[in-house]
């Protein structure tokens, strides 16, 4: 094993969560690990996803029983290994006559159901909406429809977290990063970082790389020596908009659109509804990506065929848009975009069994603690573990609620900290899990958290951020630590950005 701060035995491009899970899993198995991320963490792809943990019901349609399968089991891992981040949600599907027919839909959901071992979700059913709560926010021609599990999760959070786990286990993690080339040297990689704050260049050696950069993985395969890229890959734009809360009640929708797509609608953030995602080809820079008038009046139609009281262009009070990273498998055309496989795969390349290189391809959300299992296994014959991999037993950090589970844990928080609000009690707990505990040590009383920026945001908690979770600008941490940016006013994110600027000068 390569030890010293400039020598790893695995480096990792890309601090989204497919480059997150690789370098957790590589650290737990107790190997020397770097990982560099070029903007802050899950600002690419990562941040920007429908926030499902999923089987996919729709993939059944394009038979990729193997990926659904998977995804189902790795939503009950996960549902485990970090319960803040990762929890149920009941989606609801209206039947449409003329659409898929009801047989369809109910062979769909019984495969759905029994693909894989489901511990704590409950079955799907059919359900008759005249009388069930979730045909009240839904226009009275959706009479019957469907009801099944899925899970809802925070990407960005989800990333920090395994970056969290990579560091536990040693890993060193450098943000704002970019991975500037990697040349073979001998056995090992000479590789070239730059400090994007500084300018300054970092030179370090690894003996194996991984290419986690999703939608950029092939531009930075041609910064590696002698790596050449085998796949097209297939950018496609997804958008989502987010409106006040919708309807009352925990459930989503899972809504089949007039052109032959399914959209989600659910509950986001508490306030809020979560309505999206679309299938647009993208052929300009990944980071260029933003959302189009014409994205906004499909979604809106689309869940106004369905929904009661119509949501408006002027309740949309924040959207976004991300690429996803697909390649092909077999030449799909843009009319197709919604069926490209959502599966990953790998490329290695190595000389003789030296330096090698990983590129990854593709891959959900979902699959990241599987994909980055399956990456290692790739790695086996290159870099020997001292220990074997540990992901699917080791809770993420935060994660480790015990018996009493994550409302145990609310409960030991309301009697330590009884001063605490009740909605930024929850959103501690969903956000950081037990390592709550740490943001809050020592605090008596609310005049404790020093300066408070609004919507709940104390300095103490912008401190614990910058401090253990890598965050360094307002946008950090208003949309990728946590979605305050929904409830704060410019004024406030303006004085929090100045906070941080005095913080850096200090
Ligand atoms: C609209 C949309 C909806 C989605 N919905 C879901 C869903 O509901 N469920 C699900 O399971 N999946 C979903 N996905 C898929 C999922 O979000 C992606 O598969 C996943 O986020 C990809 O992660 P990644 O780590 O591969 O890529 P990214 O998150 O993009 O990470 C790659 C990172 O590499 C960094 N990087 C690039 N070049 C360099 C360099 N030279 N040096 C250093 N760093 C570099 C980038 O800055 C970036 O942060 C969705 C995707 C989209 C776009």
């Amino acid at each position: 094993m390569l030890t010293g701060k400039d020598r790893y035995d695995l480096f990792v491009i890309g601090g989204g969560i497919n480059g997150a899970a690789v370098a957790c899993d590589a650290a737990g198995r107790g190997l020397a690990v770097g990982l560099a991320e070029m903007h802050d963490f899950a600002e690419g792809t990562s941040s920007r996803s429908s926030k499902l943990i999923h089987g996919g019901l729709r993939y059944l349609e394009t038979y990729d029983f193997k990926l659904v399968r998977d995804a189902l089991r790795e939503r009950e891992i996960l549902m485990a290994k970090a319960p803040h981040l990762v929890w149920p949600l009941r989606l609801v599907l209206p039947h449409v006559p003329g659409r898929r027919p009801r047989w369809l839909i109910r062979l769909g959901l019984f495969l759905y159901d029994h693909l894989a071992a489901r511990k704590s979700l409950s079955a799907s059913e059919a359900v008759n909406l005249a009388n069930h709560p979730a045909g009240a926010a839904l226009k009275p021609e959706f009479r019957r429809g469907f009801a099944y599990s899925d899970c809802r999760g925070d990407d960005a959070r989800l990333v920090i977290a395994n970056l969290l786990g990579a560091q536990r286990h040693g890993a060193d993690i450098y943000a704002r990063h970019r991975f500037v080339s990697a040349r073979r040297d001998a056995d090992v990689w000479a590789i070239e970082l730059e400090n994007r704050l500084t300018g300054e260049r970092i030179s370090i050696h690894a003996r194996a790389l991984v290419n986690a950069s999703g939608p950029w993985v092939i531009g930075v395969g041609q910064t590696i020596d002698g790596v050449a890229a085998t796949r097209r890959l297939r950018l496609v734009k997804g958008s989502h908009i987010i409106v006040p809360r919708q309807w009352a009640g925990e459930h989503g929708y899972f809504l089949q659109t007039g052109d032959g797509r399914t959209m989600e609608a659910f509950p986001f953030e508490e306030d809020f509804t979560s309505i999206g995602t679309t299938d647009e080809p993208w052929e300009e820079a990944p980071e260029a990506v933003a959302i189009a008038d014409k994205e906004i009046d499909y979604m809106l139609a689309e869940v106004n065929r369905f929904l009661r009281r119509p949501v408006a262009r002027g309740d949309i009070v924040w959207s976004y848009a991300g690429v996803r990273p697909l390649f092909e498998v077999g030449g799909a055309r843009d009319s197709d975009l919604s069926t490209l496989t959502r599966d990953y795969s790998f490329d290695i390349d190595q000389r003789e069994g030296k330096a090698a290189v990983l590129t990854i391809y593709g891959g959900k959300l979902t699959t990241h603690r599987r994909l980055a299992e399956d990456a290692m296994a790739k790695l086996a014959p290159f870099l020997q573990s001292p220990r074997r991999g540990r992901t699917v037993e080791e809770t993420l950090p935060g994660g480790d609620f015990g018996d009493g589970g994550m409302a145990g844990f609310e409960a030991v928080l309301k009697r330590d900290f009884a001063w605490l609000p009740d909605g930024q009690r929850r959103r501690y707990a969903r956000l950081y899990g037990t390592r709550a505990r740490a943001l809050l040590a020592g605090v008596q009383g609310i005049q404790d958290m020093g300066t408070h920026f609004g919507a709940g945001l104390y300095e103490r908690e912008v401190a614990f951020l910058v401090e253990t979770e890598w965050a360094r600008f307002a946008e950090d941490i208003i949309w990728r630590r946590t979605k305050l940016g929904l409830r704060m006013t410019a004024t406030e994110i303006a004085c929090l950005e100045a906070a941080l600027t005095r913080r850096r000068e200090r």
